[in-house]
C-alpha cells in the first residue's frame, strides 16, 4: 500500500524548533490545509463544517529520512530515560507518521486553490504533507477515563517577557501572533541537553519573524524579533484568522 500525500498544510511555525510538542498546546496557532488538485473537491468535504476537530495523519517530513529506533527518549522524560517508540509520540517512527487532532476554524471556499480548511492548535510544521483528514468523533474518541502512563506528568510553563529592545516590534505583530509566541515559548522549547547554560541565546522561527529569546531563572525573555526572510520557496505564513 502506497501513501499519497492529498493536501499541504501551511502553519505559523517556520522551523521545527519551537513548535508545541502536541497540538492544542499553544491553542492561538493557525494554519491553513490546501488539498492538492487531484483531491480538491468541495464535495469530498460537504458536512465538514459540522465538526469542530479534525484528525490529521501526516509525514514528518523534515526528519522521515533520518530513520526510527526501537526507543526513544521523550523530553517529557527530561531527556535521558528511554521508552518503546510505540509508547512514545516520538517523530522517529518506521513510517514517519504524524496524527494531530485540530480545530477546523473555518472553510475559506472561494480561493482558486479552494476550499481551503483553517485550522488552529495545530503541532505542524509550515509546509507538512497531509495523508488523510478525519472527523473527530466526541461520542467515541472523548475518554475522560483513559490514563496517560508516562506523559501524564503536569506541563509547566514559563512565564514570558518581552526586553524592551523587542516591544516595539512584538506589538506590531498581529495579536494572534503575540499570543503564538508567548503561548509556544511559555512551553520551553530546550531540548532537555540545552537547559544548563542561562546566557544562551535560542532562535525560532515564529509567525513569519526570527524570534530570539534566553531561558533564566524560571523566565522566558524575548530579546529579538525580526521579519523572518522570504523567499520564493519559503512563502510568508498564512496570515492568522482575526
Ligand atoms: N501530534 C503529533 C503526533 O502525536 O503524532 C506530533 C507529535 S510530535 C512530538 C510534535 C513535534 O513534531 C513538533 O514539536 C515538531 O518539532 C515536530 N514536527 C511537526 N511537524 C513536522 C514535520 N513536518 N516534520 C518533522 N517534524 C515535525
Amino acid at each position: 500500500m502506497t501513501l499519497d500525500p492529498i493536501a499541504t498544510v501551511r502553519s505559523c511555525f517556520g522551523g521545527k524548533f519551537g513548535i508545541p510538542r502536541q497540538p492544542g498546546l499553544c491553542p492561538s496557532a493557525w494554519g491553513t490545509l490546501t488539498f492538492h488538485p487531484a483531491y480538491r473537491s468541495p464535495e469530498a468535504i460537504r458536512g465538514i463544517e459540522g465538526f469542530s476537530h479534525l484528525w490529521l495523519i501526516f509525514g514528518f517530513h523534515e526528519t522521515v529520512a533520518q530513520g526510527w529506533k526501537p526507543t526513544v527518549r521523550p523530553p517529557r522524560l527530561g531527556g535521558n530515560q528511554r521508552i518503546g517508540v510505540f509508547a512514545s509520540r516520538s517523530t522517529f517512527r518506521p513510517n514517519g507518521l504524524g496524527l494531530s487532532l485540530v480545530r477546523l476554524e473555518g472553510i475559506e471556499t472561494t480561493a482558486a486553490d479552494g476550499p481551503i480548511l483553517q485550522l488552529g492548535g495545530l503541532d505542524l510544521l509550515d509546509g507538512t504533507p497531509i495523508y488523510d483528514v478525519k472527523p473527530y468523533l466526541s461520542y467515541a474518541e472523548a475518554l475522560p477515563e483513559a490514563s496517560g502512563g508516562f506523559a501524564e506528568v503536569a506541563l509547566s510553563r514559563l512565564p514570558v517577557e518581552v526586553d524592551p529592545a523587542a516591544a516595539r516590534a512584538f506589538e506590531a505583530l498581529p495579536a494572534r501572533a503575540r499570543a503564538v509566541l508567548q503561548e509556544a515559548l511559555s512551553l520551553d522549547p530546550r531540548p532537555a541537553t540545552q537547559v544548563a547554560d542561562p546566557t544562551r541565546i535560542f532562535g525560532a522561527t515564529l509567525c513569519g519573524c526570527n524570534v530570539r529569546f534566553s531561558i533564566r531563572d524560571g523566565v522566558c525573555r524575548i530579546c529579538e524579533i525580526e521579519l523572518a526572510s522570504v523567499n520564493d520557496d519559503t512563502l510568508a505564513p498564512p496570515r492568522p484568522l482575526e
